[in-house]
C-alpha cells in the first residue's frame, strides 16, 4: 500500500521532471529525426509520427510514402 507522503513524492517528482522535460525540448534543435509510433493520450492504437531522436518530442507528421518506406524496414 502506497502511503500518502509517497503519492505527494511522486507527484512532485513527476512535474519536477515535467517541469525539466519541457524545459529541455525547448531547448532541443531536434536534428536527428526518426519515425516512431507514439500514443497520444495513452491511446492504445500507436500513431507514426516524425520525433526527435533525443528529446522524443513529435516534430511532425511522415507522408504516405515515407510512412511505407518506414513499414518495410
Ligand atoms: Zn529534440
Amino acid at each position: 500500500m502506497i502511503s500518502d507522503d509517497e503519492i505527494k513524492r511522486l507527484i512532485r517528482t513527476n512535474s519536477d521532471n515535467n517541469y525539466k522535460l519541457k524545459k529541455a525540448r525547448s531547448e532541443c534543435e531536434h536534428i536527428d529525426r526518426v519515425i516512431k509510433f507514439t500514443y497520444p493520450c495513452g491511446c492504445s492504437f500507436g500513431t507514426l509520427r516524425w520525433t526527435c531522436s533525443l528529446c522524443e518530442l513529435t516534430v511532425g507528421y511522415p507522408g504516405e510514402e515515407e510512412i511505407k518506406e518506414f513499414l518495410k524496414k
